[in-house]
């Protein structure tokens, strides 16, 4: 058993770490103030070999794999978690690509994704209704003549409105989870229109859109893997996915525990040390645990599929405890930190606000535990 990075990964650790320090975390308050991630921004990301960190390199990728990508998503997180969403969907839309498309699909955008030549990649599964139950979604895809007619609605897409490609999942057959298929959509597709980005309370910097489908037609080669195979594959990506979250949801929590340790550190260079005393540091000594045992568990879901081995309850269990190990030590480190931390534009108050969503996106933590408990009633826990 083997728990270190390897070499190569550990320069992906620190290159990340360094382009989050310089690129990212002095600007953070900016985007956020902004709403908005510039393009040169998800440029020097891509430039970094950041979107498709687990593609391989015939595609432009970084071919590093999923301990890296996920060490990655952490160190961006740690510094703008709005860029590090923008960059783990665009990486999951790759690699849906990758895992799925046709030698044509991969051509046409593998390389232009992870070159960044695109802003980002969108996955637009999510409807008005059908959020945790995706199987319910009614976006529908009518064949016509040699293609397909995609109507519908979808809701909450990250950065759908500024992504130059867009996988969108809609019904072609009947009710239910078999009854969906995977569709590409590029940017400026007939009828294809974003609404305004949602005022969110959180993660502000990355554009959370409505996309409306008005009888967009896609030829027959859009369409993503096989006929009523889109669900599944929904599934597989969102595996992934969740890895993604956990790390991104670490990433601010530890950002939170270094936000706790330079105030006790302060307080106790100012000879307040006793006063705040064993319980603040009893408080810091638990988020420390917590966030560690997150890591470990991000780490293996990641060493799991990197082998290509099942990993679903895995990363349930990874997105779980990480999103709401994070949320307890963002709340620890604001009452810490005291009122200086309520102040609306503190970091600490941003990293509560930009936390909550880790608990939700990908499936809220209801879901993971569905996910967690069916596979244990199946298979037991210990492997
Ligand atoms: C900032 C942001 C970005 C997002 N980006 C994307 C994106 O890029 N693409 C995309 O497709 N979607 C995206 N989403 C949507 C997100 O995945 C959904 O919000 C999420 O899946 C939950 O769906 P819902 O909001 O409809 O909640 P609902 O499904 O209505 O759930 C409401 C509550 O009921 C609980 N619940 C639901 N079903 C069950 C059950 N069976 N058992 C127990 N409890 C249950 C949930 O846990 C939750 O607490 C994004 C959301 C946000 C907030």
């Amino acid at each position: 058993m083997q728990l270190e990075l390897s070499g190569a990964q550990q320069t992906i650790v620190e290159s990340t770490r360094r382009l989050a320090a310089t690129t990212l975390a002095p600007t953070t308050a900016a985007r956020a103030r902004a709403h908005e991630i510039p393009r040169e921004v998800m440029l020097a990301i891509a430039r970094a070999g950041l979107i498709g960190v687990n593609l391989d390199k015939k595609w432009g990728g970084a071919q590093a794999g999923v301990v890296a990508y996920a060490a990655a998503v952490r160190e961006l997180a740690y510094a703008d978690p709005a860029v590090a969403v923008t960059m783990a969907v665009t990486n999951m839309v790759a690699e849906v690509i990758a895992a799925f498309g046709s030698e044509e699909q991969k051509i046409s955008y593998l390389p232009k994704l992870a070159r960044g030549d695109f802003f980002a990649g969108a996955f637009a599964l999510s409807e008005p209704g059908a959020g945790s139950d995706a199987a319910s979604l009614t976006t529908r895809a009518v064949p016509d003549r040699d293609g397909f007619v995609l109507s519908g609605e979808k809701l909450w897409i990250s950065h759908g409105d500024q992504s130059d490609v867009v996988i969108v999942w809609a019904r072609t057959g009947g009710p239910g989870a078999k009854g969906i298929t995977c569709f590409i959509v590029e940017k400026g597709a007939q009828g294809l229109s974003a609404g305004k980005p949602e005022e969110k309370m959180g993660i502000v910097a990355s554009h959370t859109v409505p996309l409306s489908l008005d009888q967009v037609r896609v030829p027959k080669a859009a369409r993503l893997g096989a006929e009523g195979d889109g669900f599944k594959l929904a599934m597989v990506a969102l595996d992934g996915g969740r890895i993604g979250v956990a790390a991104q949801a670490l990433g601010i929590g530890c950002r939170a525990l270094d936000l706790a340790k330079a105030r006790l550190q302060a307080l106790e260079r100012a000879g307040a040390g006793a006063g705040a005393g064993q319980a603040a540091q009893f408080a810091l000594a638990d988020m420390a645990v917590e966030l560690d045992a997150a890591w470990l568990l991000v780490l293996r879901a990641a060493w799991l599929k990197e082998r290509k081995r099942p990993f679903s309850r895995e990363a349930a269990m990874a997105k779980v405890f990480a999103s709401e190990a994070a949320n307890r030590a963002v709340r620890a480190a604001i009452d810490l930190c005291g009122t200086g931390a309520l102040v609306g534009d503190s970091e600490a108050s941003r990293l509560l606000r930009d936390c909550r969503v880790t608990q939700i996106y990908e499936g809220t933590s209801e879901v993971q535990r569905l996910v967690i408990a069916r596979d244990v009633l199946r298979q037991g826990v210990l492997s």
